[in-house]
């Protein structure tokens, strides 16, 4: 743009939508070509590949007109694109049109979130919706408070933030701690590695996390939290947290609630509920039950960049008590004077462990208002179909095993290769997803899990796609059969295998 001469464009003001009608008519044509150049769910190739294809359009002298064209299209070619019905890696959403729109609006407003002058409808905007998630929570909307996050990652910090100021009260020398009050935080071994990550930065230390151990689907035992719990009052420390997940990375499971919270209050420790895969339950009138006891939680994680159909990032925080929220609090007078707030000038700063902060809120008031609770709960059931008819696919299908029933959408299973040995199962299955992704037919998850029979690779469907069909699934699950096939027979580790 400025090679033709002239400061280029602006996105917003009255002027800002015009200047945007042609470039967004090129970026979306872009991206059809870049689509239909791919073909599939990811490029064929390895990163090298594609390494040297950006290289390649990348080089030349600048300014390029075509940048945004041609960038785009690079982008879109080299996706792995979770639109593509074979694309079922991880929890990694196809976003809806009508998200992405409502995006689009807030990236050319450029709002931001931490104080009212930079963003006066998206703040009211912001807490009116928090107050609606609130209640799909089950927490009383005019107590609760919250704050939209990039992600569970940052809300588990926030979380297990507040549990050590309420619990250790605010600023504390943790050198200085007698040990009869050395924090620890009582998670599950399937817990989220934000988990031990937020204690490290809390400066609690990874090692003040205890972690408990989970049956061969992932959930927590209740027995052994309550030991987990009296060991750790024992050794002399202060359990300060216990973190329950519900709707575990892997397999979907959600720790007992209910027992959480009472062996919690026990103790006098903070309960924070990772929801941020299974939160997108509360939207289904079928699953939402699976989350009973979600309401007792001081403060829950949802992200509605998983099972929410929204672009990232759109994760959300909730505190069940506002006052909970003390130590996050600031003042900066050149964002939320105190004589601006006496004056009515609501300010989200003291809300949120970042400044400069996106107005993610809008994306999913939008979506909300344009579907419903019904609308997307529609959604979370077509995906919970996939998943119970891929789990009926795989059990009639002798070369696979699945590892259990799916609970929300997630199918593990892994191919069962004819020769024997633990080495054998693993090795395949992990070279089968490989050469999958190599010949950009499909990008299937693997993980390791414990179980009856040989190994621990498992390979893992994440469907979070409502216009997948089911005649998808049989078709990427023969596709695996057949890789799985074929690995076998060849004669050792193929290039593929290690590019
Ligand atoms: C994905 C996930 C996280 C991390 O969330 P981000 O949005 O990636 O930061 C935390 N906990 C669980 C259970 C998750 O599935």
């Amino acid at each position: 743009m400025t090679a033709a001469g002239g400061t280029p464009p602006l996105s917003g003001g009255s002027g800002g939508p015009a200047a945007l009608r042609p470039l967004l008519d090129e970026t979306l044509d872009a991206l059809a070509a870049g689509a239909r150049l791919r073909g599939g769910p990811v490029p064929p190739g390895g990163p090298a590949e594609l390494a040297r294809e950006v290289d390649r359009v990348l080089t030349g002298e600048g300014p390029d007109r075509h940048a945004l064209r041609r960038l785009t299209e690079l982008l879109a070619y080299g996706a792995a694109d979770p639109a593509d019905p074979a694309c079922a890696a991880h929890l990694h959403c196809p976003p809806l049109a009508v998200a992405v729109a409502a995006d689009l609006a807030v990236s050319a407003l450029n709002p931001s979130q931490d104080s009212w002058d930079q963003a006066p409808a998206a703040t009211a905007l912001e807490t009116a919706l928090l107050a609606e998630l609130a209640a799909l929570v089950g927490f009383p909307p005019a107590a609760a408070a919250g704050v939209l996050t990039s992600g569970g990652t940052e809300s588990n910090l926030m979380g297990l933030m507040l549990a050590r100021d309420r619990v250790l009260g605010g600023a504390v020398e943790l050198d200085g701690l007698p040990p009869g009050r050395r924090p620890r935080i009582i998670a599950s071994a399937a817990a989220h590695f934000s988990v031990q990550r937020a204690a490290a930065l809390l400066g609690l230390g990874e090692r003040a996390v205890r972690s408990v151990p989970v049956d061969r689907d992932q959930r927590m035992d209740g027995d052994a939290l309550a030991d987990a719990l009296a060991e750790t009052v024992w050794e002399g420390a202060t359990p300060i947290a216990v973190v329950a997940t519900a709707g575990t990375t892997d397999t979907g499971a959600v720790d007992p609630l209910g027992r959480c919270a009472d062996l919690a209050e026990r103790h006098g420790a903070w309960l924070h509920v990772d929801a941020a895969y299974g939160g997108g339950a509360l939207l289904s009138d079928r699953l939402a039950p699976l989350l009973d006891g979600i309401a007792r939680a001081d403060s829950v994680a949802l992200d509605f960049h998983k099972l929410g159909w929204q672009p990232a990032a759109a994760g959300v925080f909730l505190v069940r008590c506002e006052e909970t929220y003390a130590s996050l609090a600031r003042r900066a007078v050149y964002l939320n004077p105190a004589d601006d707030e006496q004056a009515g000038y609501p300010s989200l700063l003291g809300l949120s462990l970042r400044t400069t902060r996106r107005a993610d809120a809008f994306k999913l008031a939008v979506t909300l208002r344009t579907l419903g609770r019904p609308g997307l709960g529609a959604l979370v059931d077509a995906c919970h179909d996939l998943a119970l008819h891929a789990a009926a696919a795989v059990r009639a299908e002798p070369a696979l095993d699945l590892h259990g029933d799916p609970l929300l959408t997630t199918v593990l299973f892994r191919y069962r290769p004819a020769t024997d040995g633990p080495d054998a199962a693993d090795r395949i299955n992990a070279e089968l997803r490989r050469r999958l992704l190599h010949t950009g037919r499909a990008v299937v998850g693997r993980t390791e899990l414990p179980g009856t029979g040989p190994g621990r690779v498992r390979l893992k469907l994440t469907l979070l796609n409502p216009h997948t069909s089911p005649a998808d699934i049989d078709r990427l699950l023969a596709d695996i059969v057949r890789q799985g096939r074929e690995v076998e027979s060849a004669p050792g580790p193929s290039r593929a295998a290690q590019d």
